[in-house]
C-alpha cells in the first residue's frame, strides 16, 4: 500500500473494500502459503502437529481453542495470530470501537460521516492495535466484556439509555475488526458466556435490563486447560457449538526441540565483558529436568510442567556460573551441572505436588530430579565408556572437596591427580587446551554423572568420596544421601531423541 490515505473522500475514491477480519487473516494466510513464507515464527516443534490444525481453523474461518497445559506457548500463538492481519486498516479517527469509516456501527461515527461526508478525515490502525486479550477469572463481569450503560453520559445526552451513545465500552467491542483472545475459557462464570455468545450470534445483548444491539466482526480465539474445557458444566454448549476448532498443544517431545526453545526464549547474553559458554550438556541436562518432572508421579499431571522451568533454570544457571565467574575474576562463564542445583528457587514454583511429592518436599523433590536428569545425560553420553579408572580412584579412599564457588583453576588443580578423569572429561567436550572454564564444567559434569549412577557419593558440601557401597563404613550425612530415591536410568536412550 502507498502512503496512508487522508480523507473518506479518499478512501473512497481509492475503492478500497473492508473485508471481515477472519477473511482478512484467511487471505493473508494464503498468500503466505503460496510465498511458501514461516506462517508462525518463533514457534517450534509444533510443524506437523500443532500449525497444519491451526492453518486448517484459520482457513475455514473459525473461531477456535487451544486446549493445553501451562507453558505450551498457547498465548504465543494467539500473539502470532496478528502477523496475519493487514498491515494497516481504515478506521474512524478516535473511535473506542474502531469503526469501518465506510460501514460504521456507532451512533456517533454515523452521524460524523453524514455531517462531514467525503472531507472527514480517516485514521489508520495497525495489528498491534487490533488485539485484545483477557485472562478469565471468575469475578469477571458482563460490564468488563460487553460495556456497561454510562448514566452520565445518558443524562448529558437526554437520550434513551437503550442508544449506544450511552454505552462505555468493554473489551469485546474494544476488539472490533480484530482479534480477541480469552485466556483460560472455563473460568469464566456462565452468564458472561451467555453475554459472550448472544453477542456473536444476534450482535445484540442486554445490559442492565436495556437491548444493546452490536454487529461486531471480532475473531474469538480462546485456551483452556483440556481437563477444565471438557469437564462437565464448564462451558455453556451454546458457547461451545460455536467454537469451530479445538487444537491440542503438547509439550516439546524431543530434547532438541525443547533447547532450541529455550535458547529462544532465555536471557542468557548477558554482555558485561565475559565471554559465556554453555556446554551442550547443561542444556540437555536442563531439558531433561523438565521432561522428568512431566514423568514423575510425585507432580501434578494435570496442572502440568511449564516450559518456563527450563528457560527460568537456565537463566539461574547461567547466573550462578556468572557471579563465581565475578568473584573468581574469570573471563569466561561456562555453567556447570552442579550450576543447576542453584536454580531450585526456580525450578520449585514450576510445578504442583501430588500427595507423594508433598511428603517428600518440593526441593528434595526437585534435587531428585535434577540428579536424575544429570544421570540419564551422562549415560547417554558415556554409553559404552569405561570410567572404572576413576571410581576405583573413590574406592581406594580418594576424596575431592569442591563447592560451588571454587574457581576454574582450582577446580582443574584439585582434579588432576585424579587417574582418568581428563580422559573422560575430553570425551565430554572438555579437550586438553581448553579454557580452564570449560575444563573445569567438563570435570564437574562426569562427576555429576558418576554420582548420579551412584558409582561415587557427594556430600552436600560437595565433596566427592566413594559409593557407599565399598566397604568403608558410611558417615550419616553420606548415609542421607544413599537413602534418596533416586530414579537412574541405566538404559540406553530411553528417552526423548
Ligand atoms: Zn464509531
Amino acid at each position: 500500500m502507498a502512503a496512508p490515505l487522508q480523507t473518506l473522500g479518499d478512501l473512497r475514491r481509492s475503492g478500497y473494500k473492508s473485508r471481515p477480519v477472519k477473511q482478512e487473516i484467511r487471505d493473508n494466510l494464503v498468500r503466505k502459503l503460496q510465498a511458501g513464507e514461516p506462517l508462525f515464527p518463533g514457534i517450534i516443534g509444533f510443524d506437523d502437529t500443532v500449525v497444519p490444525q491451526l492453518v486448517n481453523a484459520i482457513l475455514s474461518r473459525h473461531n477456535f481453542i487451544l486446549l493445553g497445559l501451562r507453558g505450551q506457548a498457547k498465548s504465543r500463538i494467539l500473539r502470532g495470530l496478528t502477523d496475519l492481519l493487514d498491515e494497516r486498516i481504515p478506521v474512524v479517527p478516535g473511535c473506542e470501537i474502531h469503526d469501518d469509516p465506510l460501514r460504521p456501527l456507532c451512533a456517533a461515527c454515523r452521524a460524523r460521516v453524514a455531517a462531514e461526508g467525503d472531507d472527514m478525515p480517516i485514521a489508520w490502525l495497525t495489528p498491534d492495535g487490533r488485539y485484545v486479550e483477557k485472562l478469565a477469572t471468575p469475578d469477571v463481569t458482563i460490564a468488563d466484556m460487553v460495556g456497561d450503560i454510562d448514566p452520565i453520559k445518558a443524562a448529558q445526552a437526554g437520550i434513551n439509555l437503550s442508544d449506544e451513545l450511552t454505552m462505555h465500552y468493554g473489551l469485546l467491542p474494544r476488539a472490533n475488526r480484530g482479534i480477541f483472545a480469552i485466556n483460560e475459557l472455563p473460568d469464566l462464570a456462565g452468564k458472561i458466556q451467555v453475554g459472550l455468545f448472544n453477542i456473536l450470534q444476534e450482535g445484540d445483548v442486554q445490559i442492565k435490563g436495556y437491548p444493546i444491539r452490536l454487529k461486531l466482526d471480532v475473531m474469538l480465539v480462546f485456551t483452556a486447560n483440556p481437563e477444565d474445557y471438557t469437564a462437565r458444566g464448564k462451558i455453556i454448549t451454546p458457547l461451545k457449538d460455536r467454537i469451530g476448532s479445538e487444537i491440542r498443544t503438547h509439550y516439546p517431545v524431543t530434547r532438541h526441540n525443547a533447547i532450541a526453545i529455550t535458547r529462544q526464549e532465555a536471557w542468557t547474553d548477558r554482555a558485561n565483558g565475559q565471554a559465556l559458554v554453555i556446554p551442550d550438556y547443561v542444556r540437555e541436562v536442563v531439558e531433561e529436568v523438565a521432561f522428568q518432572a512431566r514423568a514423575d508421579r510425585k507432580i501434578d499431571k494435570r496442572s502440568g510442567v511449564s516450559q518456563r522451568l527450563p528457560i527460568t533454570t537456565l537463566e539461574l544457571v547461567v547466573s550462578n556460573a556468572e557471579r563465581r565467574a565475578l568473584s573468581n575474576n574469570e573471563s569466561v562463564v561456562v555453567p556447570r551441572v552442579t550450576d543447576i542445583y542453584a536454580a531450585l528457587p526456580s525450578i520449585t514454583g514450576k510445578f504442583e505436588l501430588e500427595y507423594e511429592g508433598e511428603l517428600r518436599g518440593a526441593e528434595q523433590v526437585a534435587r531428585d530430579l535434577i540428579r536424575s536428569a544429570a544421570g540419564t545425560v551422562f549415560t547417554g553420553i558415556f554409553d559404552g565408556v569405561d570410567t572404572r579408572t576413576v571410581v576405583e580412584w573413590f574406592d581406594l579412599g580418594g576424596t575431592l572437596p569442591l563447592a560451588d564457588n571454587t574457581s576454574a583453576n582450582d577446580l582443574v588443580a584439585t582434579t588432576a591427580e585424579v587417574q582418568g578423569l581428563r580422559e573422560l572429561a575430553a570425551h565430554a567436550g572438555g579437550k586438553p587446551g581448553s579454557d580452564p572454564a570449560v575444563l573445569a564444567s567438563a570435570i564437574d559434569f562426569v562427576l555429576e554423572g558418576l554420582y548420579a549412577q551412584k558409582k561415587i557419593s557427594r556430600n552436600e558440601e560437595r565433596g566427592y568420596t566413594a559409593a557407599e557401597t565399598s566397604a568403608r563404613r558410611p558417615t550419616r550425612r553420606e548415609e542421607q544421601t544413599i537413602n534418596e530415591e533416586v530414579r537412574i536410568p541405566t538404559g540406553k536412550k530411553k528417552y526423548y531423541n
